[in-house]
């Protein structure tokens, strides 16, 4: 085992004196949760992905139930989800009541393609709701046909961007601005792009949308008097009104400081993750074909969360649990993203088995290799040395 200094995990995050003072100064202020932070970090951040609003909220599960409740998803609605992507998906559309249907995903990139799209909507028989499109690794999907197809049927439009921090859509919008969906979700968990320790956010076009999130993430709590139901206790100082049932899903002021420090260092952060993503670009043609990543969708500009290669196990002769093995015993850390959902007990127990030949082809081959801020092109060199070393 390689010494525990050296040893490069598939992800982690990038945390300086700044982000620390930043931190100091919120727990020296007046407020711990709820104070001037988060407003501020949801304008900050609308700014830097073009929406209209942000909604901050606790993590990317809770943007996602949100999202789900307010864009009306309910009991007897079937959402359509990407079988490859985090549990969160899907289980936020349960949150709901709404039941999922798993669309299949291109073999290379696992992304959600209009074609697939087309087939789990076959599928849904009429009863789907919303669909789902999951920037896997930060690549984007096609998002105008995906967003024009779900306009045809009658379906909402929730982009789960949790890896596309900083991502550019071909159009050249920045992944979030809600140029085709109702609304796009992002989590700070500290293997994501940018974080705040525990962290969500939701961007929409809709301000309707945006204050029924606010209300929901708060009890339901009204406190915008020209939104009152009850007229008079616009003139009670005291009062505020539940208009709906919602949860505790505030994000702490300590933790919207961290995410506006972080922010601030966004660009040089993309910056680093595409740098990085180019030199594997080159260090693993030497790899080619037992190796590739697959090319950027025409015309996109990702910020990569995750460095997920393609290895043809079965050509080399080696298991995928050999390799992360192998890996690991040279001090370097893979994840496989992901387990496609449909194959979890608990979707096996509800739907029964299914078989999506792209998700399973993706889940197969699919080896995510360490990326992140702090990294530099020597680590790059050793990880791919080491992969040539292991696969060979
Ligand atoms: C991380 C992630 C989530 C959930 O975010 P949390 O902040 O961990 O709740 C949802 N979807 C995807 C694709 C993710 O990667």
């Amino acid at each position: 085992m390689a010494d525990e200094a050296d040893f490069l995990a598939y992800g982690r995050q990038d945390i300086d004196d700044e982000d620390i003072a930043a931190v100091v100064r919120a727990l020296q202020s007046d407020f711990l949760t709820t104070g001037p932070e988060i407003p501020a970090f949801e304008a900050e951040f609308a700014v830097f992905t073009g929406a209209a609003h942000a909604v901050a909220c606790s993590n990317g599960t809770t943007a996602l139930h949100l999202a789900l409740d307010a864009l009306g998803v309910g009991e007897g609605d079937v959402c359509i989800v990407p079988a490859i992507t985090f549990m969160a998906t899907a289980n936020a559309a349960r949150y709901c009541g709404a039941d999922i249907v798993f669309a299949d995903v291109h073999r290379h990139s696992g992304l959600l393609t209009p074609e697939t799209f087309a087939e789990a909507l076959d599928r849904a028989g009429g009863k789907a709701k919303a669909v789902l499109p999951v920037h896997l690794a930060g690549v984007p999907c096609d998002m105008p046909q995906i967003a024009e197809l779900a306009r045809q049927h009658g379906l909402v439009v929730v982009e789960d961007s949790c890896h596309a921090i900083g991502s550019r859509e071909a159009s050249g919008a920045m992944v979030g601005a809600c140029r085709h969906g109702d609304a796009a979700t992002f989590s700070f968990h500290p293997v994501k792009s940018l974080t705040t320790g525990e962290g969500g956010m939701v961007t929409t076009s809709n301000p309707d949308l945006a204050a029924r999130m606010v209300r929901q993430r708060s009890h339901g709590i009204e406190r915008d008097p020209a939104r009152f139901a009850r007229a008079e206790g616009a003139g009670e100082p005291w009062y505020h009104e539940m208009a709906s049932l919602g949860w505790n899903y505030r994000l702490p002021d300590i933790n919207a400081a961290l995410g506006r420090a972080q922010l601030a260092r966004m660009p040089a952060f993309a910056a680093r993750r595409r740098a990085l993503t180019a030199a594997y670009r080159e260090q693993l043609q030497e790899l080619a074909p037992l190796v590739s990543l697959p090319a950027d969708p025409a015309g996109s500009d990702p910020c990569r969360h995750l460095l997920n290669v393609r290895i043809d196990f079965a050509a080399a002769g080696r298991t995928r649990a050999e390799v992360m093995n192998a890996l690991k015993a040279r001090g370097i850390g893979t994840q496989v993203h992901y387990i496609p959902v449909h194959t979890q007990p608990y979707y096996v127990q509800r739907y029964g088995r299914q078989s999506l030949p792209g998700a399973e082809a993706h889940y197969a081959q699919t080896l995510s290799l360490p990326l992140f801020t702090r990294m530099e092109r020597r680590d790059v060199e050793r990880v791919c040395g080491a992969l040539a070393e292991v696969l060979a």
